[in-house]
């Protein structure tokens, strides 16, 4: 008999999901040392390249390597939770979270009647706050 906290996923289902977060991790590594090279090489031809063009282009690519850079901040603080039994167990009301649930979504934390609704507190402050977390986001890449 065992006594985890998060009984509900087998050893096997809790390896399959550590997996998954470590190949996540990886794969988004790549890919913002890929885009960083991008970004450097666009940077070196700048000047065949419209500067108008060029900004809008620089936009969009810190917009994803945010986001991604976000998620990744993400992933790997749900590395150290396996280590713990509370891996997939709602941070908020103990609820067991779904294998299906945590398959499709690794980093979850919460179950989904809590993410909901915490979903719903920031749809409604969203407006309020938008520049602000704007403002935090590209500094935060701005560091990496
Ligand atoms: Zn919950």
């Amino acid at each position: 008999m065992s006594s985890r906290l998060n009984d509900h996923l087998t050893e096997g289902q809790l390896e399959t999901l550590r997996d998954k977060v470590m190949a996540e991790i990886e794969r988004i590594e790549n890919k913002l040392a890929t885009e960083k090279t991008h970004m450097e090489m666009a940077n070196s031809g700048r000047d065949e390249v419209d500067s108008a063009n060029d900004d809008i282009i620089k936009h969009a690519e810190l917009r994803f390597t945010t986001r991604e850079t976000l998620y990744l901040k993400k992933l790997k603080k749900t590395l150290p939770i396996f280590d713990t039994d509370e891996y997939g167990v709602c941070e908020d009301c103990g609820a067991e979270i779904s294998f299906q649930r945590l398959m499709a979504r690794p980093t979850s934390t919460m179950c989904i009647g809590c993410k909901e609704e915490s979903e719903r507190d920031e749809l409604q402050s969203f407006h309020g706050r938008r520049s602000k977390s704007l403002g935090q986001q590209v500094n935060l890449t701005a560091r990496v």
